[in-house]
């Protein structure tokens, strides 16, 4: 498609926002760094000049992805989790198994005040991805900042997938409870 030809800023930014926004998964920097023969680093700057004017792009576990349209407003909530690096799977598996869809994760430091980060994890393979990523980069989840304590933005189409999903984590000891 490129036939191994470098394709320079303007116009690699433009195919940037063409692919993400017509791709119905999320695009990684290397996979967009392959398409257009350029380094990842490259990439990674690109998506912040386009961030900076104002495209909204998403930067998740499973790669970026330009936000659509609000979709029509579903049920969401703020719940706040506890558990250690080794039960992630677990818990992010008993979330999307309840139709649930984890969008972000924040947590309380020190110095930035809250951080968050989009998560996006809909389906085991999105929970397998953003594990399998985890491991391969040797990140460290924002939890292990404070010990495991959490918050999760959580969405799903109905109050009732919520609250179900809500009382399989607490059954698990995943919900902080005072
Ligand atoms: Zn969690």
């Amino acid at each position: 498609m490129t036939n191994g030809k470098k394709i320079l800023g303007e116009e690699r930014r433009n195919l940037l926002i063409d692919w993400l926004q017509t791709s119905d998964k999320p695009l990684t920097g290397n996979e967009l760094a392959k398409r257009t023969n350029v380094s990842r680093q490259v990439i990674v700057q690109d998506i912040s000049i386009l961030k900076a004017k104002k495209h909204p792009i998403l930067a998740t576990a499973q790669g970026y992805m330009y936000v659509k349209t609000e979709r029509p407003a579903k049920a969401s909530r703020i719940i706040a989790c506890c558990h250690t690096p080794a039960e992630t799977k677990e818990e992010l598996f008993l979330l999307v198994d309840h139709g649930v869809t984890v969008r972000q994760v924040m947590v309380e430091h020190a110095l930035y005040g809250e951080l968050s980060a989009s998560l996006m994890v809909s389906s085991r393979q999105d929970v397998e991805q953003f594990c399998a990523h985890l491991q391969s980069t040797k990140a460290a989840l924002l939890s292990e900042l404070t010990n495991g304590v959490h918050l999760h933005e959580i969405e799903a189409q109905t109050e009732e997938q919520l609250d179900s999903a809500i009382a399989a984590l607490d059954r698990r000891g995943f919900i902080l409870n005072d």
